[in-house]
């Protein structure tokens, strides 16, 4: 079967008294328990009358109940449907419009407000589920049976609508089948070496392909215990780490636990692999991560729409891990850099980048549109990334099509500005954007962050710069701010910099 759940009970299925989870509350789950728990809620879909195909929608806290929802989803067939726990009532009147689930799953605290919602758009059945792991969806479905035939997928079915990070536009969902998430999951597993008694630290949200899909899913398929936590903090990793093997995080998590005196190479002796993604890793932290560590943090690059792409080489054999790239296309995915007149971009030469695998999925749900524009005749996804691929096979990402910055008819990609100002002394970090300039189309803006202590003086940076870049690449605003906004995956909002520098050239 092409079902994802039979995959992992393949894996795990002879771990039943295993520990499966452990989480910062000291709540403990065997893999028994997430099989049986499981059932119970597939159970009680099929109960409802929901059919394979239907979906469900579920915005709640991070809780081991709510992974359970989604393991139940699986094995009924039923398509997961997983929210920004942000996301407020104007876009869950969009995501509930475009999806039509048969059930939303709500956090208690909203479950009042959201019934008018759920009422209005016709949504049949309202439950809760809290942090804590409560609530009614659990009051539903804790007495019915533990066994469960499992839904036979065929190559084609979904298992799961993921919702794009909203980060250059509205959020698309991206439907994604068994397959894909099977074959990405299976390679991953491979390819990162795991192997029977990993521990992985979960800090994750699970609303996003980084912590569901990747992490999850490649610690059940190797019937691997997670340490659990609701909400990243520092404090509780360090006290996880002498007897975890592997992390996953976002490069901010990197970045705040580098302010902890006690993150040393003898804390994390007992680790194997730590593993980067979601955002661009500074080169700053991935140097930093060694020094003070002596572990080289492995980047990889994927999106919602295709789970993994690429990945920086696990075995020192395979090449080393290269700190600003992503790495090499996965086995069996193909990745390829386009010019704009749509060629084949010699080595080197940056270009759109498309992607053609088992990983990619079928098309956005109810965008027929963006489907016919995002898709080539020949297959391939149009990722929205542009990059370039070095001889080695490295994919270096410099920014979003959406972001490139075109002045004066030149093209500025912000990673390249961004990398040169990141170098400055006493600068933490940056963003470039092009904002409109009546002159040159757009003029190129930067946005900078002091490092914790450090005085920086605008007019100094822009100097600096001048004397290493050609002259249209560089900034001519140049601002000094306390933080960069970003989303909870720490995705800096291009969009929202936009809109408040619009007027810097008006
Ligand atoms: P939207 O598509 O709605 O604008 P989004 O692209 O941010 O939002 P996601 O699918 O969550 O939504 O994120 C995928 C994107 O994240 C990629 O297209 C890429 O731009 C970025 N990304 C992921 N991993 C990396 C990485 N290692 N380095 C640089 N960028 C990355
Ligand atoms: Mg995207």
């Amino acid at each position: 079967s092409y079902n994802l759940y039979a995959q992992f009970h393949a894996a795990f299925g002879s771990h039943l008294s295993d520990t499966a989870i452990e989480t910062d509350d000291d709540r403990r789950w065997t893999f028994g328990d997430l099989h049986g728990q499981s059932a119970q809620m597939a159970n009680w879909l099929q109960s409802l009358g929901l059919k394979p195909g239907d979906r469900v929608m579920v915005q709640v806290e991070k809780s081991v109940p709510a992974l359970v929802f989604y393991l139940a989803c699986l094995r009924a067939g039923v398509v997961y449907v997983p929210l920004n726990t942000a996301y407020q009532s104007a876009e869950l009147a969009y995501f509930m419009e475009n999806a039509e689930p048969s059930v939303f799953v709500a956090d208690p605290s909203k479950a009042d407000s959201l019934r008018e919602l759920t009422t209005r758009i016709g949504v049949p059945h309202l439950v809760t589920l809290g942090a804590d792991g409560q609530g009614s969806l659990i009051e539903a479905t804790r007495q019915l049976p533990t066994e469960h035939a499992i839904f036979e997928a065929t190559q084609n079915d979904l298992a799961a609508i993921l919702y794009t990070s909203g980060t250059t536009g509205r959020s698309k969902g991206a439907q994604l089948t068994h397959n894909n998430l099977a074959s990405n999951a299976l390679t991953l597993h491979k390819l990162w070496g795991w192997k029977p008694g990993d521990v992985l630290v979960h800090a994750l949200p699970i609303f996003h392909v980084h912590g569901l899909f990747v992490a999850c899913h490649c610690a059940l398929l190797n019937a691997s215990k997670m340490l659990w936590m609701g909400k990243f903090t520092p404090r509780q990793m360090l006290a996880w780490l002498p007897q975890a093997t592997v992390f996953m995080g976002v490069p901010t998590l990197y970045v705040r636990l580098l302010q902890e005196a006690a993150l040393t190479p003898e804390s994390c002796a007992h680790m194997r692999l730590f593993i980067s993604g979601s955002a661009p890793l500074l080169t700053e932290t991935f140097r930093e991560w060694q020094d003070r560590t002596g572990h080289t943090i492995l980047e990889r690059y994927g999106m919602s729409e295709t789970a993994m792409i690429t990945s920086n080489p696990y075995r020192a054999e395979d090449g080393p891990r290269l700190g600003g790239t992503v790495g090499r296309p996965l086995p069996g995915v193909e990745l390829r850099c386009m010019s704009e007149q749509g060629q084949p971009c010699p080595t080197g030469d940056i270009g759109g980048i498309e992607v053609r695998g088992p990983n990619v999925f079928p098309g956005y749900w109810r965008m027929p549109e963006a489907n016919a524009k995002e898709f080539t005749a020949d297959g391939w996804f149009k990722t929205g990334d542009v990059g370039h691929i070095n001889a080695e096979g490295y994919v270096t990402i410099v920014g979003r099509s959406k972001d490139l910055i075109i002045t004066g008819g030149y093209n500025v990609y912000p990673a390249e500005v961004e990398g040169y100002i990141n170098d400055l002394p006493g600068v933490a970090e940056s963003a470039v954007i092009g904002c409109p300039h009546a002159d040159f189309g757009e003029g190129v803006v930067a946005v900078v962050v002091a490092q914790a202590g450090a005085k920086l003086d605008a007019a100094e940076l822009t100097q600096a710069i001048k004397s290493q870049i050609a002259g249209f690449k560089v900034p001519k605003h140049l601002f000094i701010v306390d933080e960069l906004p970003r989303n909870v995956m720490g995705k800096v909002q291009k969009k929202a910099l936009r809109e408040t520098y619009a007027k810097v050239f008006a």
